[in-house]
Parts: structure tokens; C-alpha cells; sequence
């Protein structure tokens, strides 16, 4: 029987593939349980089943966002649509959308140099895989989830994966964050 596993998986790109400076963000990072790491990597891929890419794949007939009738690339969904501006906003990252790739998030700023880099992963995925499901939450049952409920459940997810680790500063940046995101003001 195969036997999958993300170290696995890392040890095999790592190999088989050039030099991917971004793909330590993602696999090395012990703090993100499997399947956000994938998650991760379907963006950095660029193959989030965005509306785009569904319909470019023939599978949808419009390549529109649900929430604003935009073209949803990637990069729309998870960085300029206003339901992902306004997640943004609230958090105090206003220049979000204004990047040009979600991979500058790492270098933002507002996280901290001091913050642990597979802390810096798991929170950064943790909002972006949020912002995800609440796009989902939308496009397959209609439901519009407010950013207060989306924070909680970064938070939770933060608390959660502090168990993950070891490492005692990247536990406590954790837990800084997951406060942070519980006591965000909408
Ligand atoms: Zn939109």
C-alpha cells in the first residue's frame, strides 16, 4: 500500500522540480495540518478552482464571482474582491489588494519580522483558506458569512494548530494572533 505524506510529497517536488524558494512556506511548515498545506499549494499553483479556471476547464459557463459579478481569477477571490477587501480592511491590511501576488502577503509589514516563519505560514493560510471557504459557503448554499465569523474561525484554527508544534516562539506567536483575530472590532 502507498502511504502518503507531506514530508513525503516536499522531499519529492523538492527533488523532481527547480529550486522552489516559496515551497518551504508550505511544506517545512509544521504548524498548517495537510490539507490546508495543500490548499496552499493549489495557490501557489494558481489552481484554485476559481470560477476562471472552472470555466477555462470547460466545467461552469461563467467565469464570474458570485458575490460580485467580477472576473474571479485567483487572485480576485482570495485578495480584490470586496467581500476579501473588507476581511483585509477590518484586519488592518488595506494594501492587500493592491498586490501582485498573494506571495508578497509573506512580506508584509504587518506581520511582524520577529513572527516565526511556520507561524507566519499557518496564519497567513489560515486567513486565506478562510476567505476561501466563505466564498464556497457562498457559491454552493448562498450563504453570505459575516467577517466576524470568519475571524472566529481563524482564531479557533490558530488554537488549534499551536498544539502542533513545539517551538515555543512559534506556539506563542500563535496565540498572540489568535487573540488578535478574536478581538478584531467590525
Ligand atoms: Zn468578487
Amino acid at each position: 500500500m502507498l502511504l502518503f505524506s507531506s514530508a513525503g510529497f516536499y522531499r519529492w517536488t523538492a527533488a523532481s522540480q527547480p529550486a522552489d524558494p516559496f515551497a518551504a512556506h508550505i511544506w517545512a511548515n509544521v504548524a498548517i495540518p495537510c490539507c490546508k498545506q495543500h490548499f496552499l499549494w493549489l495557490v501557489h499553483r494558481h489552481r484554485l478552482p476559481s470560477a476562471a479556471l472552472l470555466r477555462h476547464r470547460n466545467i461552469i459557463d461563467s467565469p464570474s464571482c458570485t458575490f460580485c459579478g467580477a472576473h474571479e481569477d485567483q487572485d480576485h477571490l482570495l485578495l480584490r474582491c470586496n467581500r476579501a477587501r473588507r476581511i483585509w480592511r477590518l484586519l488592518g491590511w488595506p494594501s492587500v489588494p493592491y498586490l501582485s501576488s498573494f506571495r508578497e502577503l509573506w512580506t508584509l509589514p504587518e506581520l511582524p519580522d520577529g513572527t516565526v516563519p511556520s507561524a507566519r505560514s499557518a496564519i497567513l493560510t489560515a486567513i486565506l483558506w478562510h476567505i476561501w471557504k466563505g466564498r464556497n459557503e457562498l457559491v454552493s448554499n448562498g450563504v453570505h458569512v459575516p467577517p466576524r465569523t470568519t475571524f472566529t474561525a481563524i482564531a479557533t484554527d490558530l488554537e488549534l494548530w499551536k498544539h502542533r508544534t513545539k517551538d515555543e516562539s512559534a506556539r506563542t506567536s500563535l496565540v498572540l494572533w489568535s487573540l488578535h483575530f478574536r478581538n478584531i472590532v467590525i
